[in-house]
């Protein structure tokens, strides 16, 4: 690899922006191309998974404002299941982190750009989309402000799943995905879909939505284009089902291995880090839409069925 000419990044998400400050970390010149304008809000439920902390700071970013989520709670039509989770992680919006991360890519040198004719070293533009009509899943986020707590609150109902958590300046992000088949009779009206399973409707009965709600989809989990084209990162490699909580982890932990690696290199040790846990994860969404898991859910330990779906730590 030749280090002194630039490394172009197409994407300044957080798998485009860890991969440029991983090179200018190594004195390489950087070129990051990123289309949209920040700061700008993002579908996302916003949990940092907090085996993130020692990559954010080899990065020398922080976020200090963001709000502690200790603790899990699952919630399923008839079962319940809650647990501590290992350390605490960090409920920080895309608003924020998104931006601190490309500025910092930007204050350590990368040449931040709109566009280019160059031909991108990593491809790190996030999910795409593409599924059949009628089985296709929409996401949907918004902030809410009232009652915040220190936990991830996760409601699995109609096939898909809704979470709550805190973010930073005492708000709660309330995101999830749902089914069109469930979505379109409602005329896409989150809020009248939301309300139609109790136990949410009663967790959001005293909180007041911030913002219209930003919606995104169809989502489409797995590999997203293969891997043989060269170094895709974060999304733009493999959508992990967003009730892990490790998309940004993954989109970070494949940032920084894609700055770094060969072409050979990087799919192996992309392979290491991410083939059992998003094996896992879509074992436990076939699981999720089974009439068994109401039963089996509160013998399982939380922390398993946590540890299951991270991704391996990078070396
Ligand atoms: C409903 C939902 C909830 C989620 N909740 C969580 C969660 O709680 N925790 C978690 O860890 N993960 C969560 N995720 C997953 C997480 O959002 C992604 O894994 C993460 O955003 C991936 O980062 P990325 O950098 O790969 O892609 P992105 O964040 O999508 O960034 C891609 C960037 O590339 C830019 N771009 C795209 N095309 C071009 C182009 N042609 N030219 C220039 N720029 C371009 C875009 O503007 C964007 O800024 C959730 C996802 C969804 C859909």
């Amino acid at each position: 690899m030749d280090t002194n000419s630039p490394l172009v990044i197409l994407g300044g998400g957080p798998a485009g922006s860890a991969a440029a400050i991983t090179a200018r970390l190594a004195g390489r010149p950087v070129e990051l191309i990123e289309r949209a304008k920040f700061p700008r809000h993002k579908v996302c439920g916003e949990f940092l998974s907090p085996e993130v902390r020692p990559l954010l700071e080899q990065f020398g970013v922080s976020f200090p404002e963001a709000a502690q989520i200790r603790r899990v709670a699952l919630h399923l039509r008839r079962a319940e299941k809650r647990f501590s989770l290992p350390e605490p992680a960090l409920g920080i919006s895309r608003y924020t982190m998104d931006c601190r991360l490309l500025l910092r890519a930007e204050a350590m040198g990368a040449r931040v750009v709109a566009s280019s004719e160059n031909t991108p070293d990593i491809v790190a533009t996030g999910r795409r989309a593409a599924q059949a009509k009628g089985t296709r899943l929409f996401g949907f986020k918004a902030h809410f402000a009232g009652p915040a707590n220190d936990a991830v609150e996760l409601y699995f109902f109609g096939g898909g799943y809704v979470g709550v958590n805190p973010v930073e300046g005492g708000f709660t992000n309330v995101c999830g995905l749902l089914p069109e088949s469930v979505l379109a009779p409602l005329g896409f009206e989150v809020d009248v879909a939301l309300a139609g399973f109790e136990p949410l409707r009663e967790r959001l009965r005293p909180m007041a939505r911030q913002f219209d709600w930003l919606n995104v989809g169809p989502l489409v989990f797995g590999p997203q284009q293969g891997v043989a084209n060269g170094r895709r990162a974060g999304d733009a490699l493999q959508f992990v089902d967003p009730f892990t909580g490790s998309g940004m982890l993954a989109a970070i932990e494949t940032g920084v291995l894609a700055a770094g690696a060969s072409n050979a290199d990087y799919l192996r040790q992309v392979q290491r880090i991410l083939s059992k846990p998003y094996y896992m994860a879509s074992i436990m969404r076939s699981a999720l839409s089974s009439s068994w898991v109401e039963t089996l859910l509160p013998l399982v330990p939380g922390e398993l069925l946590y540890y299951v779906t991270r991704p391996k730590k990078i070396r």
